[in-house]
């Protein structure tokens, strides 16, 4: 399926590529506006949302950096996704292309500029890399070059943990007079008194004490019920590798499905559901509904213990109610957390043979000038955007006023967010900041042998390998799972069926192809 897919569109690029040539319309033309000067393209990828970059007035210092007219090509996500790769196969890339290629791309079209002797034409790029390693290694490749200055934003500098949060209704346990659990012993007696005691004061005994996510089809999701993995030591990213039911420790990448760590929590879960501590329907839920236990009707609280993104999953009625939580300890273990994880993505590529190469180091240079960054990310400085001194900024509400109109680039321009921003007033940001704060201690560091970074980057062969095994491996894994957490059945001779089948279709292989990409990047 995925090969005959790929065939249609190589035969469509090569059409366009062969219209591409007869009509002239390559990116190497000097092309200049009416009064002469370089008219430099920039190519930008908008949500639906995003208002046009054209009304955005801080683009007007990348032009006056570069002494040039910016020609935007401002293309929606639906029509990047559809012509990308076209476009890629005819050669035809903007002078400046923001967000739209990824180091796959970088490593199979041989279109883009190799930064890494430009970087004294970009003195603020220069120094980002020297003071940000992280995103030096997400731009370099495995020769050494670099094809793209990414972004890299730390607003939610407290703790990155990638939006996995544990979090548990503190009104009730006040009442009660209990305290945030911190074993698995000592959640299973707060959740029976959750259930039992009405802690929400309606009399009824609708409270669910202890509410998880469906396991879905495909892997191990975000909010997955398996971040309690994390109380036995095992530290997961469940939005990477952990997806794959992978994890690293020590340098070493393992798998976390076949580990006795995993059958512990499944075993867990399979108790407190037979107690009726987590809903038996939990886990083929769907996820809104989910969500509306969470807030139910806004005034009464009906889940005790939730993973989320921050207490604001709980809807601005009930949020005050809740904190977030460790992951409580497996009896003899330590606990951890999902490792930090750099919110670093693809930024600003050049094309190789731009007549205006000059031109576009000035611009990226001048993006990555700290009050330019902030204003491609949050809007116009007076309109939008205050600096109340040296890293310190202000988010007016008036950026937040339409909520159906982004006034900035956000995520899609290029920022490079010095590392211990202040940021005022964007709640969203305050709370994350609050609350991911209690993991900084137990999560593993970004440049610790605990964690996958987001720069490994598998070739296209070892990437279709890895997901051609994985679709089997979660195929038959998860109803497997589901079902011994719901009815039990978990035994040696089960569980050795189960571990032998998910070798069998290849688990190893995954945890061995992961290894060699990682030693490539790390070593
Ligand atoms: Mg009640």
């Amino acid at each position: 399926m995925m090969n005959i897919k790929r065939h249609v569109i190589a035969a469509t690029a090569g059409v366009s590529a062969i219209l591409m040539a007869l009509t002239g319309c390559g990116g190497s033309k000097a092309a200049t506006d009416s009064n002469g000067k370089p008219l430099v393209k920039i190519a930008i990828i908008t949500p639906a949302a995003t208002q046009s970059v054209k009304k955005m007035k801080w683009t007007k210092q990348l032009e006056a950096a570069c002494d040039c007219t910016i020609q935007w090509q401002q293309i929606g996500n639906d029509a990047w996704s559809q012509q990308k790769n076209a476009a890629l196969a005819a050669g035809d890339v903007a002078d400046i292309t923001v967000w739209g290629y990824n180091k796959s791309d970088f490593a199979k079209n041989p279109l883009f500029e190799d930064l890494s002797d430009d970087l004294d034409k970009m003195p603020n790029a220069k120094k980002y890399f020297k003071e940000d390693a992280y995103a030096k290694k997400f731009a370099t490749d495995l020769q050494g070059r670099i094809f793209q200055i990414p972004s890299s934003v730390y607003e939610r500098n407290t703790a990155l943990v990638g939006g996995q949060t544990m979090m548990i209704n503190k009104t009730w346990l006040d009442k009660l007079g209990l305290q945030v659990p911190k074993t698995w012993d000592e959640l299973e007696q707060v959740l029976k008194a959750f259930k039992e005691k009405d802690p929400n004061g309606n009399g009824k005994q609708d409270e669910i004490p202890f509410d998880i996510n469906a396991l879905g089809t495909t892997g191990i999701g975000w909010w997955s019920p398996f971040l309690l993995l994390n109380g036995t030591g095992i530290s997961t990213q469940v939005s990477q590798i952990g997806g794959q039911g992978l994890y690293v420790k020590n340098g070493k990448v393992k798998d976390f499905l076949t580990t006795s760590n995993f059958r512990e929590v499944i075993e867990y879960y399979n108790k407190l559901i037979s107690e009726g501590l987590v809903p038996a329907d939990a886990l083929t839920k769907a996820s809104d509904k989910y969500t509306a236990e969470m807030q139910n009707d806004g005034k009464t609280a009906r889940v005790g213990v939730a993973f989320g993104w921050n207490t604001s999953a709980f809807g601005s009625g009930l949020e005050d109610q809740y904190v977030t939580m460790l992951a409580p300890t497996a009896p003899g273990a330590k606990t951890t957390w999902e490792s930090e994880q750099p919110d670093v993505y693809n930024g600003a590529a050049v094309a190789k043979d731009s007549p205006y190469k000059e031109q576009a180091f000035k611009i990226i240079n001048k993006w990555l000038d700290p009050d330019v960054s902030m204003e491609s990310y949050y809007g116009d400085k007076g309109t939008y955007l205050v600096k109340n001194g040296t890293n310190d900024y202000s988010v007016k509400p008036a950026a937040f006023k339409d909520s159906s109109v982004n006034v900035s680039l956000a995520d899609r321009g290029l920022t490079w967010m010095r590392p211990g921003v202040k940021l005022h007033g964007v709640t969203d940001v305050d709370l994350s900041n609050k609350e991911w704060a209690i993991y900084k201690d137990v999560q593993p560091k970004a440049d610790s042998k605990d964690t996958m970074p987001s720069y490994v980057t598998m070739n296209d062969t070892d990437q279709n390998d890895v997901s051609n095994r994985n679709t089997p491996i979660f195929a038959y894994a998860l109803p497997q799972i589901a079902n011994w957490m719901q009815k039990g059945g978990l035994n040696d001779s089960t569980w050795k069926a189960y571990v032998d089948k998910l070798n069998s279709l290849g688990l190893q292989d995954n945890v061995k192809t992961w290894q060699k990409w990682y030693d490539k990047y790390t070593k």
